[in-house]
């Protein structure tokens, strides 16, 4: 019995049914998809011809639905200062949400947000309010998350942890633990951890010591309870420097040994554990390569 699942960020071009095809092409036991176009705000509902073969094609693959792990738009930031563009990211999740329960998905990994340097709230007196910016990015993260959650069922929003580039938050453990405290529902909130992102953002996992450290941390600052997925990628930039670029496995910053600490981690068991990896070619090896390190 195969208690890891390994896949990668296929493409679902010409159809959501193709990324299933996709995954088997790499001998993958999960994968992510985009269920519409990322960089475009609006897209054509999903037809039910569409969402028939997805669904069948699913069943015929094996890979079951809790192994699947869709991403959301890169436009869509549910910590934005501005109104209107708040309602815009809010709309936007909800549809993204929506389009996971027509496909019979059970998660949705998304960007927690970012606050664009700017102070979101003004008291009565229509003063801005000197709270810290980072803590009202993320109490309005948190509200948007509990308002898609009341318009949809049966799909949990899956946070992902950040490099914290720019103004992104996510990146510390503890900005996770603040949206996921104000999250009404906690049955349907999660985490996903990407260890390029987790290392860039200064969590080390290299060595069995710094591996220990970091997900002792995790587990007291978030907690694995909520652990719903894994972006497995290595990292160009160094520990600590807060950029965003992914490598292969074994080729970055991180190296091999921390992949092979996962793959006999107990606690990453039955989750999608999915490749971003830069060299799509060579991702059918680097899941073999990541099923040979189990002990
Ligand atoms: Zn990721
Ligand atoms: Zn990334």
């Amino acid at each position: 019995m195969k208690t890891k699942f390994v896949g990668a960020h296929v493409s679902a071009s010409g159809g959501v049914f193709n990324a299933v095809a996709n995954a088997e092409a790499i001998g993958a036991q999960a994968f992510a998809l985009f269920t519409k176009n990322q960089r475009q705000w609006v897209a054509k509902d999903l037809e039910t011809a569409t969402i028939d073969k997805f669904k069948k094609a699913l069943d015929a693959s094996g890979i079951l639905p809790k192994h699947i792990l869709p991403h959301d738009s890169y436009l869509i930031n549910l910590g934005h200062p501005e109104v209107e563009k708040l309602e815009k990211s809010r709309n936007a999740f909800v549809d993204e949400l929506q389009r996971c329960e027509l496909l019979g998905l059970d998660r949705l990994n998304f960007h927690p947000g970012s606050h664009l340097a700017k102070v979101a709230k003004k008291d009565k007196e229509n003063r801005e309010v000197m709270a810290p910016i980072e803590d009202v990015c993320l109490d309005t993260i948190a509200e948007s998350i509990n308002i898609a959650l009341d318009k949809t069922e049966g799909v949990s929003a899956v946070l992902e942890n950040t490099a914290g580039q720019g103004s992104n938050l996510g990146w510390r453990f503890e900005h996770l633990a603040h949206i996921i405290d104000r999250v009404e529902d906690k049955s349907r909130i999660g985490v996903c951890i990407d260890t390029c992102h987790m290392f860039t953002a200064g969590y080390d996992i290299r060595t069995e010591e710094t591996y220990k450290k970091t997900w002792n941390e995790f587990e007291k600052i978030v907690g694995f309870k909520y652990l719903m997925g894994m972006h497995i990628n290595d990292s160009k930039p160094p520990l600590g420097s807060h950029v965003d670029r992914h490598h292969s496995l074994g080729k970055g910053e991180i190296g091999l040994d921390a992949f092979r600490f996962i793959m006999n981690d107990e606690r990453m068991d039955d989750i999608p554990l999915i490749l971003e990896t830069i060299d799509e070619t060579i991702w059918k090896e680097e899941i073999e390569l990541l099923y040979s390190f189990v002990n």
